[in-house]
């Protein structure tokens, strides 16, 4: 059995999605892949110039747009002028609950987002992407930090 490395089995994906692999994808898509969880594009970059230095900040960001355009990646808000990346992982599906507070984020069952992703299809003829679809509001413990209702 050939073993792939996560960044070679992401690589073999991409080719399958109709994209080329370039040095800087390879490496970017390697990065991610060590990172694990969700990471900013600054925490992309942090980690794969040591391994290709001269890439810049830029080339991160329209790198992550073309993983997420080729369905490898998904990006979501986290807070004012955050976005944050994680590698698609069909087999730890979630979506988010974000704190507009503490900015803490709790994971919670897409399942609950079914109903909902089936309204706007069926009203709006729009397809909801689930992958850490994220609600805004505010947690518990800042709810009665605030004494908000
Ligand atoms: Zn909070
Ligand atoms: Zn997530």
């Amino acid at each position: 059995v050939l073993q792939l490395s996560c960044g070679e089995r992401l690589e073999s994906e991409l080719r399958q999605a109709g994209f080329r692999v370039t040095p800087q994808r390879a490496v970017i898509l390697e990065s991610i892949s060590h990172l694990k969880g969700h990471r900013s594009a600054q925490e992309v970059f942090d980690s794969a110039v040591a391994r290709l230095p001269g890439l810049n900040i830029a080339t991160v960001y329209r790198t992550l747009d073309t993983l997420h355009q080729a369905g490898i990646i998904d990006l979501f808000p986290a807070g004012p002028n955050s976005i944050l990346f994680s590698l698609r992982d069909e087999a730890n599906k979630h979506g988010h609950l974000l704190c507009r507070n503490c900015a803490r984020v709790l994971k919670v069952d897409p399942a609950y987002f079914k109903a909902l992703a089936e309204t706007m299809r069926n009203t709006y003829a729009f397809k909801v992407d689930c992958e850490h679809l994220t609600l805004q509001g505010i947690c518990e413990a800042c709810r009665t930090e605030l004494s908000e209702d």
